[in-house]
């Protein structure tokens, strides 16, 4: 299989296929990929100029933009480290991840300015206007002279801050050479492929999965507006064939206006995961997309997918049904084992433990970090991911949450996603999160908090009935919240430590 050395070797291969071949389209702007790769050169010789040396850091506070990847290959072909900036953030955490990177120069949307400090230091950017000039007369030919090698670090991606504060995990060419590769033979995408990239670039889920079909050559479409009438009209108006979504926004989709009526016969695949998928939710999705689905499961430390659930093993009516509850099995180039957290040693079917991967998509390391680096890698080169889960005999992977999200309850061990999928199949239900609360007598208790579904009006004594007859009753809550809508970060997921903050003191 073709596996690029570096990102900028990635370009000038794709590129090969064709300079007016379409890249990347934002709205009604396309970039082709003779323009990505020219503006690439520029891009690299401007960071050179600019007296950026190899190993340097280059950050970006960019909504999703065609300029993004530019700056991502430009930086890939002078040795530079691109540091993604999440925009999503409050001015003091982006000034703790700021301070932290420590990047040489940064390149940002005039709508982020307030964000950042007046007093940090590095040369500021501005996209709208300051962008075009400092490019203006670098050549675009040539990349400069900069041998990459694929242990080089290109890419430092912020952890998507869910369990505590964001960690900087540093990605290397090699790590991402596996995203392109996972295009052609799981996603089966080539130079016709049409890829829809609704999640933010600077998460995993963006920027890395985007390297999926832009790794054939294939089309990216980016999103302006992640609205369900903008998603539908931009998969019809462009014929996407690929996607990659978190749940809520197949949740999201599925309420557009439109959908009984779009032409979605466009699509040939689409991947979610990032956060648990319900499978009640999966269940509507495939009826109502009618396209193939891919459970993916992985993580920024893994450079994304690690395991993955194909189309075929998608069945909602047969015999394998029980799949749906499943991310699936290990990729074929890298190793998942489950263990119990405290002997490492290899669990049995059935028994839940921390998922470990041991692969060359895994960080060299987080970013000044070497205490959470050191916990998180073993010696033996595994990487140890903080997720429950158990296989079952033919080695397909049940996830069961974080194990900081486990609560013990009496002794018991519960899995909150087992709680949240029974509720989640209760017609009054739209969302549902559940965490662990103080109990003076059993440490901690179950209490779910739920959004209604539209019209429905929720009884915490009736949905507390009907969740019995699924659940053992110590998993089931002992209490109800109702919410409008539950705390979501930008990768999409449930931010369960503030559920729980006020709870916990
Ligand atoms: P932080 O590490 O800062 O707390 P985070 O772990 O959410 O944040 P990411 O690297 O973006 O940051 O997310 C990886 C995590 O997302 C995984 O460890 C797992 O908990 C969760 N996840 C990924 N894929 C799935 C999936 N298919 N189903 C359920 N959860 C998933
Ligand atoms: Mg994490």
């Amino acid at each position: 299989p073709v596996m690029d050395a570096s990102l900028g070797d990635l370009l000038t291969r794709v590129t090969a296929l064709g300079t007016d071949r379409p890249a990347i389209t934002l709205d009604d702007r396309t970039v082709t990929f003779g323009e990505l790769d020219r503006r690439a050169n520029q891009v690299a010789h401007v960071l050179t100029t600019t007296g950026l040396v190899p190993g340097d850091r280059l950050a970006v506070l960019l909504r999703n933009t065609p300029e993004f990847q530019e700056l991502l290959f430009g930086a890939a072909r002078a040795g530079v480290v691109l540091v993604a900036l999440n925009w999503r953030l409050a001015g003091p955490e982006l000034e703790t991840i700021l301070t932290d990177a420590d990047p040489r120069l940064l390149v940002a949307g005039q709508e982020h300015l307030a964000l950042i400090p007046d007093d940090h230091d590095a040369r500021t950017i501005v996209l709208e206007t300051d962008y075009e000039p400092w490019l203006a007369d670098a050549p675009d030919n040539e990349p400069p002279d900069h041998e990459a090698t694929p242990d080089d670090v290109v890419l430092q991606l912020y952890s998507s801050g869910t369990t505590g504060a964001p960690k900087g995990a540093r990605l290397t060419h090699a790590n991402l050479a596996f995203t392109p590769r996972m295009g052609r033979e799981f996603y089966a995408m080539g130079p016709d492929s049409v890829n829809l990239v609704p999640s933010p670039l600077f998460h995993i889920g963006g920027v890395g999965y985007g390297l999926t079909a832009l790794g054939q050559g294939g089309h990216t479409i980016l999103l302006s507006d992640l609205s369900p009438a903008h998603l539908l009209e931009q998969i019809e108006r462009h014929r996407v064939t690929h996607a990659f979504a978190v749940p809520a926004v197949i949740g999201a989709l599925l309420t557009a206006p439109r959908i009984g009526e779009a032409d979605l016969t466009s699509l040939q695949r689409i991947a979610y995961g990032g956060a648990p998928m319900t499978e009640a939710l999966l269940r509507r999705a495939i009826d109502a997309l009618g396209c193939g689905f891919m459970a993916v499961y992985g993580m920024t430390e893994t450079a994304g997918t690690v395991v993955t659930l194909a189309p075929d093993e998608h069945d909602p009516g047969g015999p394998r049904a029980h799949l749906l509850r499943s991310v699936g099995r290990p990729l074929p180039w890298l190793e998942v084992d489950v263990v119990d957290p405290v002997s490492e040693q290899s669990v049995g079917p059935g028994e839940v433990g921390e998922i470990r991967v041991r692969s060359g998509q895994n960080t060299p390391g987080y970013w000044n970090r070497p205490e959470e680096t050191a916990a998180t890698l073993t010696d033996g080169g595994w990487l140890r991911t903080g997720d429950a889960a158990y296989r079952d005999a033919e080695g397909y992977l049940y996830l069961h949450d974080r194990i900081k999200d486990l609560i013990i309850s009496g002794g018991e061990n519960i899995y909150p996603a087992e709680v949240e999928n029974a509720l989640a199949a209760d017609p009054t239900i739209a969302d549902v999160a559940v965490i662990g609360v103080p109990s003076p007598r059993w440490g901690e208790t179950v209490k779910a908090v739920v959004v209604p579904a539209p019209d429905a009006t929720i009884e915490p004594a009736a949905v507390l009935e009907r969740v019995r007859e699924r659940l053992a009753r110590y998993k089931c809550p002992t209490s109800i919240d109702v919410v409008e809508a539950l705390p979501r970060n930008a990768a999409g997921k449930v931010l369960k430590r503030e559920l729980r903050a006020p709870y916990w003191g």
